[in-house]
């Protein structure tokens, strides 16, 4: 840790060109008086032009993204570089630590952005934050994952009535993309409320990392990156073209019961079909539980310990 420099303040202009700059953001201190820092990776371009921001472990647990940016970080030859790569391996440090998705004082992280100056332990971190590292981007990646006791497909939550934020999230060669406007209070929504496009990779599952998903996160990112004019590169294509789905929403059980979710994630669930088994703890069939509608699934419960109203999946209905 001691062999990064520490900075309070990012101030990108101030660092060498043609240089990849890895430092510590101290953005609060803990009980201790300790100060609690961000790691920060600045691939600052030869060639001057925008920056590009990425982001994971919004919520703690959510690990896959990491990798990909440790990869960019890695890859990425700043001497050929046009413009700034900006990124954020772990944004929510203190939740990392602890394996958990949300804050220390229990907020999600994603849904009080862009935060708080004089507010509380987790509005004041956001606000940092988003004041010292997201105000300095142009376009932003923000990579996530499934949550604990889930799974996910590869997609994209972007804004596809966003020329921007469509073109981007068709670049991730992502298995699904849905079409969501920026919600209030999401990294994503702050970003946007500051006219940066931003879309939002979910990444398979939490706590893990997943070779395949990493890889074509990664081609994704050298596609944004080539769109941009930041490099010279050809643009990959994806193998098969995204599922598009016009909405999406979650399933939930109107009774309590230990729960089995039958379709693979991507799969096309028709009308009527059987999707899921609910059973007492007994082994009998309280109810089998069937798709409102077609749809393609975008995640789903793997946890089968379900209380009324826990989670079922992921629906997403296609365009
Ligand atoms: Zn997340």
């Amino acid at each position: 840790m001691l062999d990064k420099k520490v900075v309070k303040e990012l101030d990108i202009e101030s660092y060498d060109r043609g240089k990849t700059h890895k430092l510590w953001l101290h953005l609060i201190g803990d009980a201790m008086g300790n100060p609690i820092m961000i790691p920060v990776i600045l691939i600052r371009g030869i060639k001057p032009g925008g920056t590009l921001g990425i982001t994971a472990a919004v919520h703690g647990n959510e690990i896959n993204g990491i990798p990909v940016i440790q990869r960019i970080a890695n890859q990425v030859d700043a001497e050929k570089l046009k413009g700034n790569i900006l990124a954020i391996p772990v944004v929510n440090v203190p939740s990392f630590f602890r394996n958990d998705r949300r804050f220390v004082d229990k907020v999600d992280l994603n849904h009080i952005m862009p935060g708080n100056k004089k507010g509380n332990v987790s509005s004041v971190y956001a606000y940092r934050f988003f004041d010292r590292v997201i105000k300095n981007v142009d376009v932003l990646l923000d990579l996530h994952t499934a949550s604990f006791g889930r799974v996910n497909s590869y997609y994209i939550r972007a804004d596809m009535r966003n020329k921007a934020t469509a073109k981007l999230a068709k670049l991730q060669n992502a298995e699904i993309i849905v079409h969501n406007p920026p919600a209030d209070g999401t990294l994503r929504g702050a970003a946007s409320a500051l006219k940066i496009p931003a879309i939002t990779l979910e990444l398979g599952n939490p706590n893990v990392f997943q070779k395949g998903v990493i890889q074509a996160c990664l081609t994704g990112i050298y596609n944004a990156i080539y769109h941009l004019g930041m490099l010279e590169g050809d643009i990959v294509p994806p193998k098969t073209d995204a599922a598009l789905c016009s909405h999406s929403y979650w399933l939930y059980t109107d009774k309590g019961g230990i729960l089995t979710v039958i379709p693979k994630i991507t799969k096309v669930v028709e009308k009527g079909e059987k999707i899921a088994v609910l059973r007492d703890v007994f082994g009998s069939v309280i109810s089998d539980i069937r798709s409102p509608e077609r749809g393609i699934v975008i995640g789903k419960s793997v946890h089968p310990v379900n209380q009324t109203g826990g989670r079922i999946l992921h629906l997403g209905v296609l365009k």
